[in-house]
Order: C-alpha cells, then sequence, then structure tokens
C-alpha cells in the first residue's frame, strides 16, 4: 500500500480540495509552485505503464477534473502544467498514478 492508498482512507491526513467516487485530489506536502496539486485514482493503478484499456473513461475523468480544479484554483487564465512522472527516470517516487497540477508561477522548460 502507497502512501496515497493512507490519504485515500484517511489514515494520514491531506489538504484535499477535491473528490468523487472516482478520484482525488490534494496538495502537495512539498510544493514546487504556488499552486500544486496532485489528482490521483482511487483505482490503485501504478504508473501510466499499468494502465489498461478498460481504464479510459477514468483517465478521461480526471482529465476533465484538472481541467475543473485549474479552474477553481484560478490558473486557467494565466497557464499551469499538468505533469505525470513515469518510472525511474521519469523521476517517480510514488507507485500510484498521479498527475501534477503546477501553476500560479511561470514554469520553466525543458524539466531537468
Ligand atoms: P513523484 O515524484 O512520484 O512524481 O511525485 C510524488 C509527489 O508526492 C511528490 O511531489 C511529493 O512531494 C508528494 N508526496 C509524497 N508524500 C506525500 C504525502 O504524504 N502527502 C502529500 N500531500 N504529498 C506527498
Amino acid at each position: 500500500m502507497t502512501i496515497f492508498t493512507k490519504i485515500i482512507n484517511r489514515e494520514i491526513p491531506a489538504d484535499i480540495v477535491y473528490e468523487d467516487d472516482q478520484c482525488i485530489a490534494f496538495r502537495d506536502v512539498s510544493p514546487q509552485a504556488p499552486v500544486h496539486i496532485l489528482v490521483i485514482p482511487k483505482k490503485p493503478i501504478v504508473n501510466v505503464e499499468n494502465i489498461g484499456d478498460e481504464d479510459q473513461m477514468l483517465i478521461g475523468h480526471i482529465w476533465l477534473r484538472i481541467r475543473d480544479i485549474a479552474r477553481t484554483e484560478g490558473l486557467s487564465e494565466s497557464g499551469y502544467r499538468v505533469v505525470v512522472n513515469c518510472g525511474a527516470d521519469g523521476g517517480q517516487s510514488v507507485d500510484h498514478l498521479h498527475y501534477h497540477v503546477l501553476g500560479g508561477r511561470p514554469l520553466s522548460w525543458p524539466p531537468g
């Protein structure tokens, strides 16, 4: 079980900004921008490599909620970035699929 499952189960605290039956969004404990929210499926998918064809609706749902969360956080006009790290070279540190929503300042490119 990852730390994100413990957040879903309310076993450890988190600053939750959105939740429904399929996904939950909470503020990153180590924010890299003024707004840094993690959006995760409640289903414990490890990473992009482990998304199944049967998860198509779930993944689409998460993207629509990311859009809504960005609007709620006031990022729609200024812009923002959605990042999904996958595996060792991708810099993934928690083995539960998560979408970083980063905004509130200009973000440089390319990433490190
Ligand atoms: P990754 O490096 O896997 O793409 O991202 C994992 C993210 O989870 C990191 O940005 C890290 O700060 C965040 N994180 C790790 N543990 C916790 C926690 O217990 N609570 C919250 N809110 N975020 C966490």
